[in-house]
């Protein structure tokens, strides 16, 4: 049965998996040798070309779940961003960036792609008009991140998509914080998805991982630079993470409920400032979510009130663990001030309104009624 004919979830198990011609066991077998037959073969392969047995069968695996032809598989999610933006640019040309970037692709334009000679604009807000004023001449890509980190706020993907296609530009996406479960970019004609399989597609906060999905074409396009920079991900990690994608569907749809059960309830609570979550109704751009979105995820941010002291919350929560990276199955907590966005000046956090009193909040997949608990009694000991 061919994959496209199956729903999400059954993909997210069977599609495009190995079969064990010797011992017909349940699951796809590991390769994982380095060297391979080169006389008589269609392939000569080597990890790093990206084309061993594993590495192949989970990009497409990876694309059919974003309904891209193509994919290649990556050592980290840095390294699928750097790979597709090296890939389709070379000095003197110039990318549009949206203003709220995850850290390390800021990090990567402000230090490796100017080093390059490759000019770069941040585009602040999610109006059209903003974004087609950045384009110039010399413009080739222009990158966006939806919902973005902290804040969560929404960039109409169809938009962009068509300023693109306008302009004849490269449309690339960081899908990390949907998934490929909550939001399709393909759909809205978005060329590249990127992912950091750290996050959701891994899901359990134990392997590094990154993916470019896109076309065909796209992707032997970028197949030429990704061998050269050599960041291929290595075959045991594919077999994990091939493990993992079995259960993504499961995992996000219950990460998904939390989130907006614990969005309604932190929303409601007189300790608790705003809540940043698309599903609210409350939310902004709660329409757009609607419009393209299936599900509004498991991250989000809140701000505790002023009466709350945010450095006792967060050493009194029992459950919920204050740490760093988002989208296992457990619940972790972040203050980005002082992780994520502790590079940018005092100044620049308040422009783009990230507080001292703002938390990132990954939802896991525990009950409900026990993360409620730990946050309400996390914000008795912290009231001052
Ligand atoms: C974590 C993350 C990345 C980078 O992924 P790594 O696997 O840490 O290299 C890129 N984009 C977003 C949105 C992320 O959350």
């Amino acid at each position: 049965m061919s994959s496209d004919n199956q729903h999400f979830f059954t993909q997210c198990v069977h599609a495009c998996e190995l079969v064990d011609e010797q011992f017909q066991g349940a699951i796809s077998p590991l390769f994982m040798s380095s060297s391979y037959a080169y006389e008589n073969v269609e392939v000569k392969r080597y990890p790093r070309y990206f084309n061993t047995p594993n590495q192949v069968a989970l990009a497409k695996k990876l694309a059919t779940l974003e309904q891209k032809e193509a994919a290649m598989l990556f050592g980290s999610g840095m390294g699928a961003v750097a790979n597709a933006l090296l890939s389709f640019l070379k000095p003197g040309d110039h990318v549009v960036f949206q203003k709220q970037l995850y850290g390390g692709t800021y990090h990567f334009a402000e230090v490796t792609l100017s080093k390059m000679g490759i000019f770069f604009d941040y585009v602040a807000g999610e109006e059209a008009a903003a974004f087609e004023q950045a384009v110039k001449p010399n413009t080739k890509v222009i990158y966006i991140e939806t919902p973005s980190n902290p804040k969560m706020e929404l960039i109409d993907i169809k938009m962009i998509a068509q300023v693109a296609k306008k302009h004849q530009l490269i449309s690339m996406i960081d899908n990390t914080f949907a998934s490929p479960v909550n939001q399709n970019p393909h759909e809205f004609g978005i060329n590249l998805v990127i992912h950091s399989a750290t996050k959701y597609l891994g899901g359990h906060s134990d392997i590094l991982a990154g993916v470019v999905m896109g076309s065909q074409e796209h992707i032997d396009h970028m197949f030429h630079t990704g061998i050269n920079l050599g960041a291929n991900l290595s075959d045991y990690t594919v077999w994990l993470l091939e493990r993992s994608v079995k259960t993504l569907g499961l995992r996000v749809r219950e990460q998904n409920k939390n989130a907006l059960n614990l969005a309604v309830f932190l929303a409601d609570h007189h300790l608790i400032a705003k809540v940043n979550y698309p599903g609210l109704a409350s939310h902004p751009q709660h329409a757009l979510a609607l419009k393209q979105m299936k599900g509004f995820g498991g991250m989000m941010s809140f701000e505790l009130a002023d009466n709350v002291d945010t450095a006792i919350f967060l050493k009194q929560l029992n459950l919920i663990k204050p740490s760093m990276s988002l989208a296992g199955v457990e619940s972790t907590i972040l203050s980005p001030t002082k992780t994520s966005h502790s590079l940018l000046s005092a100044e620049e956090r308040k422009v783009q309104g990230i507080s001292d009193k703002l938390l990132r909040f990954s939802v896991g997949i525990e009950d409900f009624e026990d993360l409620k608990n730990d946050i309400l009694q996390a914000l008795q000991k912290a009231k001052l």
